[in-house]
């Protein structure tokens, strides 16, 4: 196999690595960690700029993961680094709040029909235990409903790897099954008068397996439960938000929720999560006590404040949208050409590309490291992310690699 972009011994990043090996556990932490991808894929980056980002070792890539989903209008867009550049001219963190807060405050309940009011705070995680806490303090109540491998954040009450929690973390929690609107019912019916909480993901979309959209049948029924037993109907719009809606990916179902959560694309990378809530969990979320030393930072809110407004201006869903149905329908021509079966899945803006009898992923695999030594930086397994930044002729270029990058797959797997 020709490893042009293996990481070799004396490459800028080879070097990071082993210097990072002794004095950060493991090298890396959590699912940055590019020891969970190709040994081709580079761990650290130099620098980005609209749908592109360079590596230490000087290669430039066509990106579809965008941070893990924070760089919604691209790589330093002009906009949001101006607006960060007139706020850091006057403060970030001070004794309380700027102006900015209330500003974006407001302009997340003129955006969002379900929400009254924001609380704001730094990491995903952050919001969804928000969120949880705000339910149970508002009901009174213990227990909450949670789908089968979805992921909500990384703290004890909520990551996929026990190492460390303990059971206790994890009381009264009840499972159900995505897009199970019997099993949701069931696990309602398990919870009986100590139900808080349904927690549901915008869309299916679990670690290594195909992605689904809400079905009417599941939204209905989760609301039908939140309205016949009071319980908080928490939406946990981390990933999706402001991709598929800017008023909150389940109003492509029809359903609000009570409470949502929100970060990542929030404010196109800098570091903020916000909590979203109607006026029935508007008490409840005076009486909890929640904060961080960085919370209140002014920078990151002039970043969002920057990046909804020109979200709406730009109509970025439609043009994500766009870029995302381009690419899907280049690599679904390409896979017949190809002879490859391979399955598509999510919403176009925020795909996954899975390959067909492909248990150990070898294949898809294989396509990621031909793509990325092409110049293409792809996942695997987990969600991808398009940008407002993917223009045409970008991912007519991304198309270019994948194919050839397809032509390999084909050729060692027939
Ligand atoms: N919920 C969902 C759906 C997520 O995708 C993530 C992050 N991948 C989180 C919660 C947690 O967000 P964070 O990593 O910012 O804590």
């Amino acid at each position: 196999m020709n490893l042009a972009t293996k990481v070799d011994a004396g490459s800028p990043d080879q070097a990071l690595r082993e210097r990072a090996k002794r004095v950060i556990p493991g090298g890396m932490w959590g699912h940055m960690n590019a020891a969970r991808l190709p040994p081709e894929y580079p761990q650290f980056f130099a620098r980005g700029q609209g749908a592109r980002l360079w590596d230490v070792n000087g290669r430039e890539y066509i990106d579809f993961i965008c941070g893990y989903g924070p760089t919604v209008l691209g790589y330093r867009d002009p906009d949001v680094e101006a607006a960060v550049a007139e706020q850091a001219k006057l403060g970030d963190s001070m004794n309380g709040p700027s102006e900015r807060l209330v500003e974006l405050a407001e302009l997340m309940a003129e955006t969002i029909p379900h929400c009254a009011w924001s609380l704001f705070a730094k990491n995903g995680t952050d919001a969804t235990t928000d969120c949880l806490t705000i339910a149970r303090a508002g009901t009174g109540r213990r227990k909450v409903l949670i789908a089968r491998k979805a992921y909500h954040g990384a703290a004890p009450w909520c990551t996929p790897y026990p190492a460390g929690t303990t059971a206790e973390d994890r009381a009264h929690q009840i499972v159900y099954d995505y897009n199970d609107a019997a099993s949701l019912e069931q696990a309602a019916d398990e919870a009986g008068e100590d139900l808080a909480a349904i927690m549901v993901s915008a869309f299916r979309h679990d670690l290594g397996r195909d992605h689904e959209m809400p079905t009417q049948e599941f939204a209905k029924t989760a609301a039908a439960i939140r309205d016949r037993t009071g319980a908080a109907l928490i939406l946990d719009d981390v990933r999706a938000g402001f991709r598929l809606h800017l008023g909150g990916s389940w109003e492509l179902v029809g359903v609000r929720p009570d409470l949502a959560a929100w970060s990542k694309a929030i404010a196109n990378g800098y570091a903020l999560a916000a909590i979203t809530g109607n006026e029935r969990f508007r008490e409840a979320a005076t009486k909890i006590f929640t904060t961080g030393s960085f919370w209140c930072q002014a920078i990151p809110m002039a970043a969002a404040v920057a990046t909804l407004r020109k979200l709406h201006a730009i109509d970025g869903v439609a043009r994500m949208r766009h870029a995302g149905e381009r690419l899907r329908r280049g690599l679904q021509a390409q896979a017949e050409s190809h002879g490859i079966k391979l399955r598509q899945t999510g919403p176009a803006q925020m795909p996954v590309v899975l390959f067909d009898d492909d248990q150990d992923v070898a294949k898809g695999k294989l396509f990621c490291v031909e793509a990325l030594k092409r110049g293409v930086y792809l996942h695997p397994v987990h969600t991808m992310f398009l940008s407002c930044a993917h223009s045409d002729g970008e991912i007519d270029r991304a198309l270019e690699a994948t194919d050839a990058a397809m032509a390999v797959v084909a050729q060692r797997f027939g």
